[in-house]
């Protein structure tokens, strides 16, 4: 089955202790839609301007991604710049230019209006309403979001919560969300306020799923080397989401894999800036990480 995702097509300007990124190729659909290209067909809906550099059409074209749905528009295309100091887990906004995303609403081709899999990456949530009410009846709807329209539409985005199977969000975010400091105190918060599952990531301490009364926790792949924490989130939902829409799939045990497979593209995306790292990545190499997860969180019965 293939996956749709609504979100962000953008330039990024990024800084790290490691390195600065000018004008690269960033956005939560990008994102997204890499990740998931690996596992399954991807359907991309968004809005770049006049600038967008042909090359990265051709990247996203190169990994298969359908772009039937991703509008030129005249103007400039959304610019995000941020900066990670040494605790890669919070990024630093220091601009936001939605430009040609300040006019855009979502049309969805009506080819992907029976989408079963649907994601509403990090956007404005009045755009991931405008797309839930396109889309006929999809079978999982995922949604992410950030600190930007938690603070400036909280009312619209809990409208968005209270329609979707699996609401995916930083830990700081989930704080700043329920005002609750306790993960468990938020995420029964969030719950309440409709989602029918939720994700809660946490950077380099991993990944907590809050679903039919359980809780999941999955590390993160303890690595040397972070460049460029940017997009770890929305990779780890393209992975989650596209290895959940090639088995079709929806059991709890077929869920923590999807986890797994996530946080594994995650591992894999923070290794560079950019999306360079996906660029060479190889589904063995996905694999072999998967098989490591498992080694190193696997322990014997009592
Ligand atoms: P992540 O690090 O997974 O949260 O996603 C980073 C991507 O989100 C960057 O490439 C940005 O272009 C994009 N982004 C930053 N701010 C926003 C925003 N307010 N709305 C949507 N996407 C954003």
């Amino acid at each position: 089955m293939s996956v749709l995702v609504v979100g962000t097509v953008a330039i990024d300007s990024v800084e790290t202790p490691f390195g600065v990124g000018e004008n690269i190729l960033g956005g939560s659909a990008t994102y997204f839609a890499t990740s998931a290209s690996f596992f399954t067909d991807v359907n991309l809906v968004g809005v770049i301007g006049e600038d967008f550099p042909a090359e990265h059409i051709e990247f996203l074209k190169s990994r298969n991604i359908d772009l039937r749905g991703l509008v030129q528009e005249s103007g400039k295309t959304f610019h995000w710049k941020g900066k990670y100091g040494f605790d890669l887990n919070e990024a630093q906004t220091l601009d936001t230019q939605l430009n040609v995303l300040q006019t855009f609403s979502p049309k969805i081709p009506a080819e992907y209006a029976n989408a079963e899999y649907l994601i509403l990456a990090n956007i404005d949530p009045s755009l991931q309403l405008e797309v839930l009410a396109q889309v006929k009846k999809p079978r999982v709807v995922a949604c992410d979001t950030m600190n930007f329209w938690i603070s400036s539409k909280p009312e619209v985005l809990k409208e968005v919560i209270a329609k979707v199977d699996f609401f995916i969000i930083n830990e700081g975010e989930a704080r700043q969300l329920t005002g609750e400091v306790n993960l468990i105190k938020a995420s029964r918060a969030i719950l309440n306020m409709g989602a029918k599952n939720l994700i809660i990531k946490r950077g380099e301490y991993g990944v907590l799923l809050f679903t039919n009364g359980s809780i999941f926790a999955a590390p993160a792949y303890p690595l040397e080397s972070v460049f460029d924490p940017t997009g770890a989130g929305d990779t780890f939902a393209g992975g989650f989401m596209g290895y959940l829409a090639s088995t079709g799939n929806l059991s709890e045990e077929s869920i923590r894999q999807a986890i797994v497979y996530g946080s594994v593209m995650a591992s894999f995306n923070v290794e560079d800036f950019s999306l360079d790292r996906l660029r060479t990545l190889k589904y063995s190499e996905i694999e072999e990480r998967y098989r490591e997860f498992k080694r190193m969180t696997h322990f014997e019965q009592i």
